[in-house]
């Protein structure tokens, strides 16, 4: 609330369209494209909130809004997660159905199994139910190092006929963890990525007398596509190559090894946005797959790592942040292909694995921040600083311009308008640069350049030609969050990824604003400016004006961000000392209402000063000396000293997002 105080809620005098007196829920739910992105989980109820729907199923809804509320009377602040754990178990449920649908239809000779890599979202609480619903439908974990290593060993505890791949660059200690953990009775296989993995197996193997299971990474040729294409192809960084695989047997049949290798594995990226890239890979590594069979290797299990993508945008396109297939689909290709190649070999089917994690957790957690300001453009000019301005003695020409086109803002060319006022304002810029014009001057060109523009935008509407396309995201609004991108929503910073975003409330009401939202960090790259459109990315989104002239009090707004369970999580930094934001679990009960669950709490700025080596309690002592300091000698007053101190001491504990 504090930014909103120091950020005026509108500059100049902007001027917000009237709403449609018309406007429905359903409205909203065809702007925002819920329907496109929400894959069933997510509808708009009839009195404008957002609802999400865990089971796939309307009857059984969570209205986020008054989740909102309830944690607000909980003293739990936005930024929060809210988790859907109804939402992931859906998910895996799905993946089972499409694959065990997709096996019995085609007669396929062998099973499937999911390994959820903890990389995706390694919350605690999420691997817990992951794991428990795994343990039911036959699912596993994959970890990637071995920080990853000991979490999975740790989850598997108790569940020993869980499988847990193990990828990842290994080095002695892992290898030796793994085999150990093997010989305890684990399900565990390691997978080799790099050629001298198998000599770590084989010494750890002799030293314990014990073979575990293990698999082989292969570098097909199979290019990947979109975002991470990069993780295939011959220059992939992970795997061995076709040749390093011949070699690989050889040694493994000399040391008396080959027992061990039941898995063929392979990992082309994720988010694969297109399914031919699947049908290309899926291909390649069951021929391979057939031939180290006919060489002798005893391989029971294809796994094809992760690559499952989300429809993040709606589009159902081959856009990277999109897919072009469907679950069954995806699931359809894969049982087909394989069989189609061993059929033709006469090789058995193997048993078919994903590493599936994005498909998994994306839907499962809502992000949802709270809107502390806006700016808007003026719609008007100060016409007295116009005035004044243009009456000073020798008005500079970029202002006498400007005015010009402003007073032709009515008239029949508005293309030509605009260019004049633009030009006018490039002019005043530079002269006011080299010193030449006055600070008056200079605002008044800015007034009459904003005021020209939304006079331009209201006369055309929806009809603007191509040459002014551009007009409504210079116009536009910008939205403050109390967020940090960095920290929450990282991908989109980072690679460009589209998040569906809209208010959780008040969708029964038209937004008549559009703008851009920044957050709280200092870095002018906090902000998301490309929400999902209709016609691929749009630079704007529609939001609701503050009902009364600014926000930050009153009644909050609040936005959700959707489809951020999977990396967003965990792959955030810590810019601006931002930590992790409050999460809940939020469940419906039998009675069919809405409960917390768990409550994870967010980073304490004490917490964070610590991870870059403050201490917190030397800073207070330090910060108390201080204080003391200044009372001895009257620079504060007792009473002012002891605020300090009580804002210190409550701000080290406290959220290090605004309250
Ligand atoms: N398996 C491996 C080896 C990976 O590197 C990854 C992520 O890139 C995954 C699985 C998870 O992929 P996704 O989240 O696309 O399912």
């Amino acid at each position: 609330m504090e930014l909103a105080s120091r950020v005026p809620a509108t500059v100049g005098t902007a001027s917000t369209p009237e709403p449609t007196p018309t406007w429905t829920s359903a409205d909203s739910a065809r702007l925002y494209r819920v329907e496109e992105w929400g894959a069933g989980y997510f509808g708009v109820s009839s009195s404008g909130t957002l609802e999400a729907y865990p089971n796939g199923d309307a009857r059984q809804s969570i209205d986020l809004h008054d989740v909102m509320r309830g944690l607000a009377g909980r003293e739990i602040s936005s930024p929060v997660i809210i988790r859907l754990p109804g939402i992931l178990e859906h998910r895996m449920r799905e993946l089972r159905r499409s694959f065990d649908h997709a096996i019995e239809e085609a007669g396929y000779g062998a099973g499937y199994a999911c390994v959820y890599p903890i990389k995706v979202n390694q919350e605690r609480h999420i691997c817990e139910v992951i794991r428990d619903l795994g343990a039911e439908l036959g699912f596993g974990l994959e970890v990637g190092s071995k920080p990853e290593l000991i979490a999975g060993l740790a989850l598997t505890q108790g569940f020993n006929e869980m499988p847990l791949v193990c990828n990842g660059f290994k080095d002695a200690e892992y290898i030796e963890t793994v085999v150990l953990a093997a010989k305890m009775g684990r399900n565990i296989i390691p997978v080799v990525e790099q050629a001298h993995e198998l000599r770590l197996i084989q010494r750890s193997a002799a030293e314990h007398h014990i073979l575990p299971n293990f698999g082989i990474r292969a570098r097909i040729a199979a290019p990947g596509v979109g975002r991470w294409a990069g993780s295939s192809g011959f220059r992939g960084k992970f795997g061995l190559t076709v040749g390093e695989i011949l070699h690989a047997i050889e040694y493994l049949k000399q040391e008396n090894l080959l027992g061990g290798l039941k898995m063929l594995h392979c990992h082309i990226g994720s988010q694969i946005c297109d399914i031919r890239a699947v049908k290309y890979m899926v291909s390649e590594l069951a021929h391979l797959y057939v031939e180290l069979v006919r060489a002798g290797a005893p391989l029971e299990v294809l796994d094809l790592g992760g690559g499952l993508g989300v429809d993040y945008d709606g589009s159902r396109s081959a856009t990277e942040s999109s897919i072009n297939y469907t679950l069954d689909q995806y699931a359809a290709d894969i049982v087909h292909r394989v069989q189609a190649v061993c059929d033709e070999a006469g090789v058995r089917h193997p048993r078919l694995m994903t590493e599936s994690g994005r498909a998994i957790v994306a839907y499962a957690s809502v992000l949802v921040c709270e809107v502390i300001g806006s700016r808007a453009f003026p719609t008007e000019p100060d016409m007295s600083l116009v005035r004044a301005a243009l009456e000073a003695e020798d008005p500079p020409q970029p202002l006498l311009d400007a005015f010009d086109a402003y007073e032709r803002r009515a008239g029949p060319d508005l293309a030509e308008v605009y260019a004049d006022a633009e030009h006018a304002l490039a002019e005043a810029t530079n002269l006011f640069n080299l010193g030449y014009m006055d600070l008056r001057s200079r605002a008044a060109c800015e007034e009459l350049f904003w005021a020209i523009g939304a006079s331009i935008l209201k006369h055309f509407g929806e009809e603007l030609p191509e040459s002014l396309a551009h007009l409504p995201d210079r116009l536009s609004d910008l939205y403050f969050v109390n967020l940090s991108i960095f920290q929450s929503l990282l991908d989109s910073w980072s690679i460009g990824q589209l998040f569906p975003i809209m208010p959780i409330h008040r969708l029964d009401e038209e937004p008549t604003r559009r703008g851009v939202l920044a957050d709280i960090t200092c870095d002018s790259d906090g902000r998301v400016d490309r929400f999902p459109g209709d016609a691929g990315a749009k630079t704007t989104l529609e939001l609701h004006a503050a009902p009364n002239g600014s926000y930050g009090s009153g009644e909050p707004y609040y936005l959700g961000i959707f489809l951020t369970g999977a990396y967003q999580e965990t792959l955030g930094g810590l810019h601006n000392l931002l930590g992790d934001t409050n999460a809940v679990h939020v469940t419906v009960g039998g009675d069919g209402r809405w409960r917390i669950d768990t409550v994870v709490e967010g980073e304490s700025v004490g917490e964070v000063l610590g991870y870059v080596q403050f201490d917190p309690e030397e800073i207070r002592s330090r910060l108390r000396a201080d204080i003391e300091a200044a009372l001895e000698e009257d620079r504060l007053t007792v009473t002012e000293g002891a605020s300090l101190r009580r804002f210190l001491d409550e701000s080290l504990q406290g959220y290090t997002y605004l309250e």
